[in-house]
């Protein structure tokens, strides 16, 4: 298992519990999704795995190694995170965003022949290279977020909300890639409000309702039999199986 999370709970101040006993598991491989509503507690627990909120309880494993207290773990400098905005530094170029995604990296060849494969993959960076990343329209910039956190080849790949407010076309794309980085076998947890696209390119899923439980989890097909899943995401489970 690459990552564990086991019975984790988060709060904001005394007042605010944000994930209460959440437990899910991301293996070798896997591409797996947290979907729920607004609130649900979702971008709080990728925060959680990234060491940037402290655990009110639980525990979060990555290679077995623990990494849910803020304290410094090298095995967090092996996660890729693309927050749900900001993944990018305005004032750096594309160019100097990509190399930076490799600084940890002393195989300066190997950070090269990774830029070149995220040119490829996506050709609007190429285009754009030598330009201001605040000059990126929305959806380029977030492709230039996802592309950077990939210079790391990352152990997990943690993505919250890729297709946040971006135009219908681009959302396709970013899927596409998402769909694509699957293919690769890069491990990845998704947190998507889009539950019908997450629900197409995922292994698995976590539903999750606010404060942060966990409603129901598993394929496509499997949270179809679960009816408090079905009344809560407002559709069928099953007619986003397509990739199951
Ligand atoms: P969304 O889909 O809207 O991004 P989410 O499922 O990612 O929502 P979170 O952002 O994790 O949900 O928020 C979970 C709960 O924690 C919400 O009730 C939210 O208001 C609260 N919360 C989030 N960040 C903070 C904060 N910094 N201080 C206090 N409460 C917070």
């Amino acid at each position: 298992m690459v990552l564990h999370i086991d019975d984790v709970s988060v709060q904001y101040g005394a007042a605010v519990r944000a994930v209460q006993g959440c437990t899910l598991e991301v293996g070798e491989g896997q591409l797996v999704s947290v979907i729920g509503q607004n609130g649900a507690g979702k971008s709080t627990l990728l925060k959680a795995v990234m060491g940037l909120i402290p655990l009110a309880g639980g525990s979060i494993r990555v290679d077995d190694v623990q990494v849910g207290s803020r304290a410094f773990s090298p095995v967090r400098s092996q996660l890729s995170y693309v927050p749900e905005r900001g993944g990018v530094f305005a004032n750096l170029s594309v160019g100097e965003n990509l190399r930076l995604g490799g600084v940890a990296c002393k195989d300066k060849a190997a950070v090269a022949a990774r830029i070149e494969r995220e040119l490829e993959r996506f050709p609007v960076l190429r285009k754009y290279w030598g330009r201001g990343a605040s000059l990126l329209s929305g959806g380029e910039q977030q492709q230039l977020a996802i592309a950077r956190a990939l210079i790391l080849d990352p152990r997990l790949l943690l993505l919250d909300e890729p297709t946040l407010g971006l135009a219908p076309i681009i959302i396709d794309l970013i899927f596409d890639v998402i769909a694509g980085l699957r293919a690769e076998g890069t491990t990845i947890l998704l947190v998507e409000q889009n539950a019908m696209r997450a629900l197409e390119v995922s292994d698995r899923a976590y539903v999750l309702q606010a404060p942060g439980k966990v409603l129901g989890a598993g394929t496509a097909a499997e949270l179809q039999d679960i009816p408090a899943v079905v009344d809560y995401l407002g559709f069928a489970p099953s007619e986003a199986g397509a990739s199951q």
